[in-house]
């Protein structure tokens, strides 16, 4: 069913708040700027599912970018919430909670001896970026074309995300004199990578990775990559940052570290640890860490950091996620989901291909999967509009611009994703 233009509330809805909120979203990919149309406004969801102002239900495949790992409103989740919040929203002051989830991340992610929880992903890169600096006492940091860690100045050179979809490479508002310190180099590109450690590795104070980008639709890593960055930034004395912001408990319990098995110094979290309530946090090795106020020189603070009912969120996400073979269903359905695209897109002879990671995933229309920056820019972009919209349609909601991974949930069934295939095989006929 097909929403009536004239008539939609979501077109009421976004002309009003447009009136009171910049292109009337409060974090831009949400507008639809790179697809075209009006972004849906949300009402409620359920498992995998959200309905909008429209009463339209959509087959959610952004999950909050990220954090509704277990499915929407999950019963455990929001009894932990509503529980938390009889007993006060906020304190400015520790809690037992804090300490339990803080001892919960150390655990599945081994690499983190000591944590500090903030509020979001960007506040956690900015932060781990800062530290990097103090502990090394150096000032340049090395990022990858399409990678994005959020929008502190330093790292808003050559970002992904809703960077891409503006074609605006860097952002306005960003002193030259901070980003000349910021070195972007290719994605996979190692005797990039080697160059530049060998011209100035002893001013790097740190390179910083999404081991798993999910920032510039999905790309992985080549293992060979992340394990020499590893050796140069040992060699060298710089700091490495796996920004698991995206791929922390998503493309596995211990993560993309895991997965590949390289240990950062330092790693960002955020998205699933919230379990879509405001929580991200970093950590890493204690020695590192301990270089924190107040017991070190690194400033950092926040008045919602650690706050009560988004930590209660996070530890049930936390738990519901170590379910015996919780993982091992997620990644099959992701696999199911990209698998079953490819197979429709075939019949219609789309040039098409998908990868999944875990929980996460990309398609492409290309006839393959990327591995640098370029090769994704390089998809059929007018084709993923009219898919989007076609999908969109068909009440199942993509990410609304090309360069964004999708997640899926605990909640999407066989059922679930067969229904998106079949809808997917009637939109590539109507596109091809
Ligand atoms: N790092 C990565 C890898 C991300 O994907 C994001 C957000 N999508 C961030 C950092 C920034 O997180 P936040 O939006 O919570 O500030």
């Amino acid at each position: 069913m097909s929403t009536d233009q004239t008539t939609s509330k979501n077109d009421l809805l976004f002309a009003r708040a447009q009136q009171s909120t910049p292109g009337g979203v409060n974090s831009p990919v949400r507008a639809f700027r790179s697809v075209g149309g009006t972004p849906r406004f949300i009402t409620r969801a359920e498992g995998p599912y959200f309905w909008d102002a429209d009463g339209k239900r959509y087959i959610d495949y952004i999950g909050s970018w990220g954090p509704a790992i277990v499915g929407h409103a999950h019963p455990q989740v929001v009894k932990a919430v509503q529980d938390a919040a009889a007993n006060g929203l906020s304190f400015g002051a520790p809690t037992q909670g804090e300490i339990e989830i803080a001892e919960e991340i150390c655990r599945l992610v081994p690499s983190i001896e000591q944590v500090r929880l903030v509020s979001s992903g960007t506040e956690a890169t900015m932060s781990a970026l800062r530290l990097a600096r103090g502990a090394t006492g150096r000032d340049k940091i090395v990022k990858f074309e399409g990678c994005y860690h959020g929008h502190a100045d330093s790292l808003l050179v050559k970002a992904g995300s809703g960077l891409l979809t503006f074609g605006n490479p860097t952002s306005s508002g960003v002193p030259e004199d901070f980003v000349k310190h910021t070195l972007v180099l290719d994605y996979n590109n190692i005797p990039q990578l080697e160059d530049a450690f060998e011209s100035m590795g002893d001013t790097i104070a740190c390179v910083i990775v999404e081991p798993v980008a999910g920032n510039m639709n999905l790309i992985r890593a080549t293992p060979e990559f992340l394990q020499r960055m590893r050796e140069l930034c040992t060699e060298h004395g710089a700091v490495l940052i796996f920004d698991e912001v995206m791929c922390g408990f998503r493309v596995g319990l211990g993560g993309a570290q895991e997965m590949y098995g390289i240990t950062p110094d330092l790693t960002a979290l955020g998205k699933v640890i919230g379990g879509g309530l405001p929580v991200a946090a970093f950590g890493g090795r204690a020695e590192l860490m301990q270089k924190m106020a107040p017991i070190g020189p690194v400033y950092q603070a926040g008045t919602l950091s650690g706050n009560p009912v988004a930590v209660a969120a996070g530890m049930t996400t936390l738990k519901l996620v170590q379910e015996p073979g919780f993982y091992e269903r997620l990644g099959a359905a992701a696999q199911r989901l990209v698998q079953g695209l490819s197979d429709a897109a075939r019949e219609a002879d789309i040039p098409f291909c998908g990868d999944a990671v875990g929980g996460m995933f990309g398609f492409y229309f290309s006839n393959n999967v990327p591995s640098t920056y370029g090769q994704m820019m390089a998809g059929d972009k007018e084709r993923f509009n009219r898919f989007f919209h076609g999908m969109l349609d068909e009440g199942v909601y993509f990410a609304p611009a090309m360069f964004e991974a999708g997640f899926v949930s605990g909640q999407h069934t066989d059922a679930v994703i067969d229904e998106t295939i079949e809808a997917a095989r009637r939109v590539f006929k109507r596109i091809g």
